[in-house]
């Protein structure tokens, strides 16, 4: 057997399968009277299972087909009162997409052709319009969309599409170019293997590029960013190709001036950490809601002073949001207010001021003052080949200074995110609890102590 080219499953994504885990196990709480097929990695296992249920006519969950090379595992079958069964597929997102109805077609497939008749067809998704009071009620947090004529209008196109599958299954590994199929309708874990043959600083690269742009160039044979012919490239792409070409960085100094400029004392670097659990977990929260825990504030008082940092982190499972509004007054009714992304900051605090109304006048303050550091660089008056056509602050930061999040405990937002759930929601040991706050504490604290060492540097830049 070839090694296995897969790389193994990243925390990121291995929460992704946690939440749709946990929705699953909820969605099953809507028929207290259903069985289940116990999971077996033996397929046989799982399909003589569900053969040795059926008879029982009550609802199943994870019932099991196997037939002509399909497998499917149906989240929940529930009787009807003729022969037929209704198949509910349970997906953690909000809405329909397409390829969900080619996911319930292909299972509607394999269970028919196994001889199980099949009446109603459902997707059973989230609704982000229910609000938690209490204990969870799946009967309001689930929303069942009948999608049984879309799903019988694609059954025509399954059987070809599984021959098609099967038929490149059992060949040779297929040589097939990267292209839009990499990311859509989901990302794939080869992307890296398979655009290694591309140079440094390549055509993937180009700023708000659409993708079928980017592989049309590399199907005529550019890849790299300094072969595009310049009259395909938008001003930012060309002001990128001549940062490669030059190997300096691009610096407008006159716009950069007037934007630090237009900056005012107390200049105060804001950061929130939030997160948004697809089943909520505090009342009067909605699914995946963002809820923020944790911000840091840097505040420089005057031109060249030493910052002032406070901080706040919600380390018990209450509601956080209202001590969280109450630490935030200390930022004060003067001064800019400066987040990278801003929308982010800005977008929360709005949400905060409708669950809060007592909050409200301040909120609007505050968000009159907002100001974006992304702006230097996402107007590209600022830009360094090292950007790699990017501007988030983790490219920028370590572009213009000696800073970079390498070697931190904690180092991306959906990270924080994920631990702070874990020890403050997820009963972990007092130590361990401690360990990740105080790793919490050190990621969002270098958020916003980031934003001041790039000010300094793009100070030092015009100089
Ligand atoms: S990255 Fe693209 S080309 Fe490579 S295996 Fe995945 S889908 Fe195929």
């Amino acid at each position: 057997m070839p090694p296995n080219p897969f790389p193994p499953i990243d925390p990121a994504k291995q929460a992704i399968f946690d939440i749709g885990h946990a929705v699953g196990d909820l969605a099953k709480q809507l028929y207290p009277d259903g069985v289940e097929v116990p999971w077996s990695r033996d397929l046989a296992k799982t399909t003589a299972g569900t053969r040795e249920l059926l008879p029982q006519r009550k609802p199943i969950f994870e019932a099991s087909f196997a037939i002509d090379g399909c497998y499917c595992r149906a989240d929940i079958m529930v009787p009807r009162n003729d022969d037929t069964w209704d198949l509910y597929e349970v997906k953690s997102a909000t809405k329909v997409k397409d390829v969900n109805i080619a996911d319930v077609a292909f299972q509607t497939h394999a269970i028919e052709r196994s001889g199980v008749k099949l009446d109603r067809l459902y997707l059973v998704h989230v609704d982000n319009s229910y609000v938690r009071r209490g204990d969870i009620e799946p009967e309001k947090l689930f929303h069942a969309e009948d999608v049984t004529s879309r799903a019988r209008a694609l059954q025509p196109e399954v059987e070809s599409k599984v021959a098609e599958m099967q038929r490149i299954i059992s060949g040779a590994c297929p040589d097939i170019a990267i292209g839009t199929h990499c990311s859509d309708p989901y990302e794939c874990d080869l992307q890296d293997q398979c655009s290694a043959f591309l140079p440094e600083f390549n055509v993937t690269q180009l700023y708000r590029a659409h993708k079928s742009k980017i592989f049309d160039l590399i199907e005529r044979g550019i890849t790299a960013m300094v072969d595009v012919p310049p009259s395909e490239l938008s001003p930012d792409q060309l002001i990128q190709q001549c940062a490669i070409a030059s190997g300096k960085a691009h610096v407008d100094r006159k716009p950069i001036r007037a934007w630090l400029d237009s900056l005012e004392y107390p200049l105060h670097c804001l950061d929130f950490e939030t997160m948004n659990p697809a089943v909520p977990i505090i009342d009067g929260t909605r699914p995946y809601q963002q809820i923020p825990f944790q911000f840091s504030l840097h505040t420089r008082d005057r031109e060249g002073a030493a910052p002032r940092h406070i901080e706040f982190l919600a380390e018990s499972a209450l509601d956080p949001r209202p001590a969280f509004l109450e630490a935030l007054q200390t930022i004060g009714s003067k001064g800019t207010v400066l987040a990278y992304n801003m929308g982010f900051e800005r977008r929360i605090l709005r949400e905060l001021a409708e669950d809060f109304p007592a909050y409200g006048a301040f909120v609007t303050d505050l968000d009159g003052r907002f100001q974006d550091l992304i702006i230097p660089f996402n107007q590209f008056w600022y830009y360094d080949a090292k950007q790699r056509g990017s501007c988030s602050l983790k490219r920028t930061l370590p572009v213009l200074t000696d800073t970079t999040y390498d070697g931190m405990e904690i180092s991306e937002g959906g990270q924080a995110m994920r631990e702070y759930q874990r020890v403050v929601y997820g009963g972990v040991a007092t130590t361990e609890k401690e360990r990740v706050l105080r790793d919490l504490r050190d990621y969002c604290k270098q958020d916003t102590a980031a934003l001041l060492d790039i000010l300094d540097a793009l100070e030092a830049k015009l100089k």
